[in-house]
């Protein structure tokens, strides 16, 4: 039974990375199947960004952040899986751009021996959602072409590894030269400019067009990735880092070919614990074989959210960015 008292980042309004406030905060008692966990990483992904806009509203004032690992310091009654000592590790404990986090026990995961805290921390958002995209939005089969934008990003370098694994073909589009070396080092058979890009994957398939696109970028590729689908292919859109795609003619997926439209939410993949589990287990396990590779891109002081937000927003990061309390 004991209060924490953590600094911590809050936002009072809407807007750019200025409102991201550096602040302190007391952590109290966790409740009934509550846990209290000191954090010792957290993870920043692109919904932060759109909490912090109120693309995605929240009610005011918020801490943003979902995703962390910790060591666990404190459990309340009736929780048994995990113990103060234990390492753990989510995606869905709102409020983690903070020294400490009270969430429920059935939204944490223990992190194996052989992952970092930083790795554990790193892995949970990015890495289920590209298993979830590549094994269930479209479940990539052996010998498929798919195109995968944003190569270099958090999500694109996970997702084009675990689309190779599945015996995938893949195109992935990048903004520079280490970006693009970088999706190469991950596996990607043609990394392509984001111009003409329709047209260049179309001439890489002799015509046909790629199997699936998945598209996290939104409003600047949304048109040109449907103009890269072959007959009946699927268009995954999963963001929108670009902004969001306008409102849409379903008749335009009869006329690019009889085209399927998804637009998942990796939430919905993970809502039952036990699905959560095995596609983390399996991560993972990835990851401890040295099938998967995180690239930790850059760590920042919990203080400087502010800067990581205006660098992921700015197009100047790869891979994972981390947030140090
Ligand atoms: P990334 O690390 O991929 O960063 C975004 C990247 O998008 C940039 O680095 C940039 O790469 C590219 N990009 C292209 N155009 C723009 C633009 N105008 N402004 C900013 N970036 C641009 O981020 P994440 O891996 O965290 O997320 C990738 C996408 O996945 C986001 O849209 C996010 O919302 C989505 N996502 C969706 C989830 C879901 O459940 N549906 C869950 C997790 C993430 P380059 O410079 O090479 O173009």
């Amino acid at each position: 039974m004991s209060e924490h008292r953590v600094p911590a980042i809050q936002v009072s309004r809407t807007g750019g990375p200025d409102v991201l406030e550096v602040t302190e905060i007391t952590v109290g008692t966790p409740g009934l199947g509550e846990v209290k966990v000191a954090v010792t990483a957290v993870g920043v992904n692109f919904i932060d960004i759109y909490h912090r806009q109120g693309v995605y509203p929240r009610p005011l004032p918020f801490i943003p952040g979902s995703e962390g690992a910790g060591t666990v310091l404190e459990v309340g009654d009736g929780v048994t899986d995990v113990a103060p000592g234990d390492r753990v590790g989510w995606m869905s404990i709102s409020g983690s751009y903070a020294g400490a986090v009270i969430g429920r026990a059935d939204q944490l995961v223990p992190i194996p021996d052989d992952l970092s805290d930083d790795q554990a921390a790193a892995l949970p958002l990015q890495g289920l959602t590209a298993h979830a995209l590549a094994t269930s939005s479209y479940p990539i089969r052996p010998g498929d072409t798919v195109l995968i934008h944003a190569g270099a990003g958090g999500v694109g370098l996970l997702l084009t590894q675990i689309a190779k694994l599945r015996g995938a073909t893949v195109f992935t589009t990048a903004s520079s030269d280490e970006k693009k070396s970088l999706s190469s080092m991950a596996g990607a058979d043609h990394v392509l400019d984001y111009e003409g890009f329709a047209a260049r994957a179309r001439e890489l398939t002799d015509g046909a067009g790629v199997a699936a696109v998945y598209d996290g970028v939104g409003k600047s590729t949304f048109d040109e990735s449907l103009a890269s689908l072959k007959r009946r292919g699927t268009m995954v859109l999963f963001g929108g880092a670009s902004g969001q795609v306008p409102p849409f003619n379903p008749q335009r997926l009869s006329a690019g070919g009889s085209l399927t439209l998804i637009r998942p939410t990796v939430f919905d993949y993970v809502a039952d614990r036990a699905e959560l589990l095995s596609r983390a287990a399996e991560l993972s396990t990835w990851v401890a074989e040295g099938r998967l590779t995180l690239r930790i891109g850059a760590t920042y002081p919990l203080v400087e959210a502010a800067a990581a937000h205006a660098d992921l927003a700015g197009r100047k990061t790869t891979g994972k960015i981390l947030l140090l309390p």
